[in-house]
């Protein structure tokens, strides 16, 4: 028996993949409800997404289909994405949407960027504010990365390592920039620009027809408190219950697990260099017609939100007829505290010129929304990480995996992961079937990642 400690999109997937195996897991879960970020909430017929808007959409084809098919009936669209850019909708993401601005503005941002190409003498990039400047030139990079970026972070973006940057964002094509800067339209992060989102019931589906899939006990409102491990087994005590598995999948944050493992000042010194961004979302339920966008990001720092989302745009079962639902995420450091966001989400909806009659709304805050990625986090998350593995439990997913990722990301993760547990149980079974084989070696050599993760934890247990 495992342990699967949180039941959102992470702790529920691994489990979905666990099914049909030998393997039975337990899920315990801090929340009254599952699905971590991936709420949604119906407030008088119109449907919020609690943690901020979520499309389902992936450059992997097959991890795009596998989240479909198990979401059920989902609407696709192509996505219609603007930049607030003074007091204008410029197409997003910026780049490609410069052939928008007036025909002066396009040659700066052609002159520079051209100029920036050109440029003999190039220092690598060591953080993401140097990357900005390298990849985009000074004129994109200060109209609108910077301004957004510094918005969303709430800090300095060359405090920002480049380990955010690596596999996430893509470097553009320079001919769509051109083309851009000369006025011909183009498309940018292709692999978002075809999205799907569930017809019904707001992201939330995704997490409830998984659990309608799964046969995992699952614990509410119980969030595990302490850890402590030995050579066979693991225990985690929760304020209910006190009980002992084989091993552990943690899916909660990696700092707040190795703590509840030993709060000693050598793990209170790492855990004190991982950072984190929270969220307050807003939900406006409005009267009336909305603009035919699905979200615009606004790099204003007079605005207090970041992005705001028109939900019954992906959906039309998001608001009664004749209404809509609309979300505005404000992101924060973990120790801020927003006050009167909803007052202030409609002060910038004013700003921006929207006069909405507004019948509902409700405000959500997040703790952890988005892992920062500084120059001092990655040495820590690995020894965190090490920590936890070696007193068998294994982090995985966006916080308890220390990983900037989204929804197709932990899947593929949680696949990966499960597929390594089963087969590691059966090759630990074969082994201990025949104890002394030379199948340990063999299966040594085979393993890597996560593999060797679950081998190491399964050997120390069932191995003489
Ligand atoms: C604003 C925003 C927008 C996003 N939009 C998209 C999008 O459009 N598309 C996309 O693909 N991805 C998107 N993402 C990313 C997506 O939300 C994540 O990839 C996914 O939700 C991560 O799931 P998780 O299970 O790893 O983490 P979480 O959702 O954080 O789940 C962790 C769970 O663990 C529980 N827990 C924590 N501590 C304990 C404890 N001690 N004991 C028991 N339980 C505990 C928590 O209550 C929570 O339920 C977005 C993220 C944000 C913040």
């Amino acid at each position: 028996m495992i342990a699967i400690i949180g039941g959102g999109l992470a702790g529920l997937s691994l489990s979905y993949f666990l099914e049909n195996s030998k393997i039975k897991a337990e899920i315990f879960e801090a929340e009254k409800r599952l699905g971590g970020l991936m709420k949604s909430e119906v407030i008088d017929g119109f449907t919020f997404d609690s943690g901020g808007s979520h499309i389902i959409f992936s450059n992997n084809g097959k991890i795009l289909r596998e989240m479909i098919e198990i979401t059920g009936n989902v609407v696709m669209h192509l996505r219609r994405t603007y930049i607030y850019y003074e007091g204008k909708y410029v197409k997003y993401p910026f780049e490609n949407g410069i052939y928008m601005l007036p025909e002066s503005e396009r040659f700066k941002i052609l002159w520079d960027f051209v100029e920036n190409l050109i440029k003999k003498e190039r220092k690598p990039p060591e953080n993401l504010l140097e990357w900005f400047y390298a990849v985009f030139g000074k004129e994109i990079t200060e109209r609108y990365l910077k301004p957004y970026n510094e918005k969303l972070w709430g800090r300095d973006l060359a405090d920002i390592s480049l380990e955010w940057v690596k596999n996430r964002v893509p470097n553009p094509p320079i001919v769509d920039i051109l083309k851009s800067c000369v006025g011909i339209p183009t498309e940018g992060y292709k692999h978002q620009l075809r999205f799907y989102y569930p017809l019904k019931g707001g992201i939330e589906t995704l997490i409830r027809r998984l659990n309608d899939n799964i046969n995992a006990k699952i614990n509410l409102s119980q969030k595990v408190k302490r850890i402590e491990s030995d050579e066979d087994r693991v225990i985690i005590k929760t304020k209910k219950v006190e009980k002992e598995y084989e091993f552990v999948i943690s899916t909660a944050p990696l700092h707040e697990i190795a703590l509840a493992f030993d709060d000693s000042k050598e793990i209170r010194r790492e855990a004190n260099k991982l950072e984190v961004n929270s969220l307050t979302v807003v939900g406006l339920g409005i009267k009336g017609e909305i603009p035919d966008f699905h979200w615009i990001y606004v790099p204003n720092k007079e605005i207090i939100f970041h992005r705001l989302a028109f939900l019954s745009n992906y959906s039309p079962f998001m608001s009664p007829e004749g209404y809509a639902s609309v979300i505005a995420e404000i992101s924060h450091k973990a120790d801020e505290k927003i006050r009167d966001p909803i007052e202030k989400v409609i002060d910038g909806l004013y700003e921006m010129g929207f006069d909405f009659d507004v019948v509902v709304d409700k405000s959500w805050e997040w703790k952890y929304a988005y892992v920062v990625y500084d120059h001092k986090c990655s040495k820590a998350v690995k020894k965190l990480k090490d920590f936890l593995i070696e007193r068998k439990v294994i982090p995985h997913g966006r916080f308890g995996g220390w990983d900037y990722l989204n929804m197709d990301g932990v899947w593929e993760k949680s696949k990966k992961l499960a597929e390594v547990i089963k087969r590691v149980q059966d090759t630990n079974e074969r082994i201990a079937r025949r104890s002394g084989s030379k199948d340990r070696g063999e299966s040594g050599n085979r393993c890597k990642d996560e593999e060797d993760i679950v081998i190491k934890i399964i050997r120390a247990k069932d191995l003489p």
